[in-house]
C-alpha cells in the first residue's frame, strides 16, 4: 500500500464522514438494521462492496445498537480468479468471513451457447448460492453494495426497455421469501465511492474475468446520465429525490390509485392539477408567443 499524503488523508477523512452519514441516513430511513441483526455483507471484490463493508464496520463501532457482520464472497471459479486476495484482505480487517466455492462459471459455460449473454443465468445462480449461505450462517439480513446511481440507472432501464416505473429498492424481501435484503449505499454517489476506493486502495478484483461483455443498455444509460449531469448539474439529485416523492394520484396506474371512483364530490388530492399546470401553461405561452412572433415576421398570421 502506498502511504497517503496529508492532503489525501484529509480527503479520505472527509469522504468517509460523508459516506458514513449517507449510510446512516439510509439505515435509519428504511429501518435496515435492528438490534441483534447478523448482517451478511456480499463482497464481490469490486469497489462498492469493499466500501460497504468498510463503512458498516465503522458504523458497527459507533451505533447505539448491536449487530454483527459476516463478509461473504462467492468464488465462481472463473479462470484467473485471484483466490488469495479476499482472504488476505479480510484477515487484515479482522472481520468474520466466508469464501464460498461454487463452480457457477462452469454451469454458465455449459448451458449458454458461445456468444450469448451469460449474466442472467450467472446472477440467478449466484443469488441462489448467496441465499443458501445466508441461511447456513444464520444471517438475518443480506447487504448488497448497490448505490444511488445503480438505482437511478435501473429505473431508467426499466422505463426505457421494460415499460415499468421500477428501480432497485433499498430494502426488500428476497424472491424466495426467506431473507431481508438491504442496500445501505442507497444514498451514496458512485463518484464518491470511486474516490473512496482509490484512497483506501482496496484490492480490486476485475469483474470481467468471465469474459462477458458489459451490459450495453446499462452503459448507454450511464453515459446519458453522466452527460446530463455535466450539462445540467443537480438533475441526477432531483431524479433521486423524485424516487422518494412518488405521487400515485398523478401517474396512471389504476392499481395504485383509485381513479374510477373520482367524482365531483371527491376531495382534492395532492394539489389537484394546479401545481403542475401553472409552469407548463407559462412555458407553453412563452413558446406560443415566440412561435407567433416568428410567424408574424414571416407574415403568415396577422395578430392585432
Ligand atoms: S459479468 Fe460475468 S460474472 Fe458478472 S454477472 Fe455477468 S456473467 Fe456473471
Amino acid at each position: 500500500m502506498t502511504e497517503l499524503t496529508d492532503i489525501q488523508k484529509t480527503q479520505l477523512a472527509k469522504l468517509e464522514k460523508k459516506l458514513r452519514r449517507h449510510v446512516g441516513q439510509a439505515i435509519a430511513q428504511y429501518n435496515m438494521i435492528e438490534d441483534g441483526d447478523r448482517i451478511m455483507v456480499c463482497l464481490s471484490g469490486g469497489k462498492d462492496s469493499y466500501a460497504l463493508l468498510s463503512i458498516l464496520m465503522i458504523l458497527q463501532k459507533q451505533a447505539p445498537i448491536n449487530f454483527s457482520l459476516v463478509a461473504v464472497n462467492l468464488d465462481q471459479k472463473q479462470p484467473g480468479f485471484p483466490e488469495h486476495v479476499l482472504p488476505e484482505y479480510l484477515e487484515s480487517l479482522g472481520v468474520e468471513y466466508k469464501i464460498v466455492e461454487e463452480d457457477t462459471y462452469g454451469i454458465v459455460k455449459e448451458k449458454i451457447p458461445e456468444g450469448k449473454t451469460t449474466c442472467s443465468l450467472c446472477s440467478r445462480l449466484r443469488r441462489a448460492v448467496l441465499y443458501k449461505t445466508a441461511k447456513a450462517l444464520g444471517a438475518t439480513k443480506v447487504a448488497l453494495g448497490h448505490h444511488r446511481d445503480d438505482m437511478i440507472e435501473t429505473m431508467m432501464l426499466n422505463m426505457f426497455y421494460g415499460g415499468k416505473l421500477k428501480s432497485m429498492p433499498p430494502k426488500l424481501v428476497s424472491d424466495n421469501g426467506e431473507h431481508v435484503v438491504i442496500r445501505p449505499l442507497a444514498f451514496c454517489k458512485e463518484s464518491e465511492l470511486i474516490q473512496y476506493s482509490e484512497l483506501k486502495q482496496f484490492p480490486i478484483i476485475p469483474c470481467n474475468l468471465c469474459g462477458s461483455q458489459p451490459n450495453l443498455q446499462r452503459q448507454n444509460i450511464k453515459h446519458m446520465l453522466n452527460d446530463w449531469h455535466d450539462k445540467f448539474p443537480g438533475r441526477i439529485e432531483s431524479m433521486f429525490t423524485a424516487m422518494q416523492n412518488v405521487v400515485p394520484s398523478h401517474l396512471c396506474d389504476d392499481e395504485l390509485f383509485d381513479f374510477k371512483s373520482i367524482s365531483n364530490e371527491s376531495e382534492i388530492v395532492d394539489g389537484g392539477d394546479i401545481a403542475f399546470d401553472e409552469p407548463d401553461i407559462k412555458q407553453s405561452n412563452v413558446v406560443e408567443q415566440e412561435d407567433n412572433h416568428k410567424l408574424q415576421q414571416l407574415n403568415i398570421i396577422n395578430i392585432s
